[in-house]
């Protein structure tokens, strides 16, 4: 019996990547899975219906745009109503664009805030009530080593992930009291698609091959020259939910190679 028993997590982007890494990680330890996020209809049934059957456990899929607040407060409402509670909540969709900040579209810079930044606020927004009248929550955002430091032509991306610290910080001190964490995950260069799609327009961006993008843009910044793995930082996550880490709250923790220390 897992120590999630019981227990319904909503995980935000989690078709994919990292997201979908925290859904198995937390089905594994018994919670009942809210999927969400975009892609081919037959992959994310052979995810959802993966994950009952591997964990015997229930998913559901959401398939709510981040950016659409009342499609994020739905999303709530189907984990509420379908398992009684949502329980921890996982703010992980984003996505990335990259170009010099003259030439940044507007319409990518407003998806990026939207989507990165604002849909947790319309999550946190929607999920605290059922947690305070409960006593007991987990909310974990991934934020990104760029919630600490800046990388030149991600001004969207960046200012997104700073902004998400500081809500996290701000909705740890205003849930300190009722047994409900809050925390930022910081992430240093994962491989999953998001990284691999940002290849080619670095590569544009920088006037550099493929090779020289993961080796001098991408592995440069973290001394290991290790990716992290999508399940170490689900393997974070599921700590972040356990008894020993419920004085672990306001915090930025970083999983980056040692990228944030230099
Ligand atoms: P990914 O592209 O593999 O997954 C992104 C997920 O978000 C997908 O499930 C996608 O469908 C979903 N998504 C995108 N737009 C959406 C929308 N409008 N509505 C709902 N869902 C939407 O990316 P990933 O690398 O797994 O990234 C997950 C999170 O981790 C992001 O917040 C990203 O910023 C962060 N992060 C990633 C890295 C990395 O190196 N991969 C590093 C630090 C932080």
């Amino acid at each position: 019996m897992g120590s999630l028993k019981g227990k319904t997590a909503v995980v935000t982007g989690s078709t994919s990547g990292i997201g979908l890494a925290y859904a198995r990680a937390f089905a594994g330890a018994g919670a009942n899975i809210v999927l969400n996020g975009m892609g081919v209809p037959a992959d994310i049934e052979r995810e959802r219906s993966g994950i009952e059957t591997d964990f015997k456990v229930r998913a559901l899929h959401s398939p709510a745009d981040m950016a659409r607040p009342a499609e994020i407060a739905e999303m709530i409402a189907l984990g509420e109503s379908a398992f009684g509670s949502v329980d921890i909540l996982v703010n992980n969709a984003g996505i990335q664009f990259v170009s010099p900040v003259e030439e940044f579209p507007i319409e990518k810079w407003d998806a990026i805030i939207a989507i990165n930044l604002s849909a947790a606020f319309h999550a946190i927004r929607a999920v605290v009530p059922g947690m305070k009248k409960r006593g007991w929550g987990r909310i974990i955002n991934t934020a990104s080593a760029h919630s600490l430091v800046a990388s030149p032509f991600k001004s969207a991306y960046v200012s997104a992930k700073h902004g998400i610290a500081g809500l996290t910080k701000t909705v740890a001190l205003e849930l300190a009291t009722f047994k409900i964490t809050c925390n930022c995950i910081s992430p240093g260069y994962v491989w999953t698609p998001l990284v691999e799609k940002q290849i080619p327009d670095t590569m544009k961006a920088r006037s550099l091959t493929k090779q020289q993008v993961i080796q001098d843009v991408l592995l440069t910044a973290q001394p290991t020259k290790e990716f992290v793995t999508s399940e170490q930082v689900a393997a974070l996550a599921l700590f972040l939910c356990g008894d020993d880490a419920a004085q672990i709250t306001g915090a930025n923790l970083s999983i980056d190679g040692g990228w944030t220390a230099a």
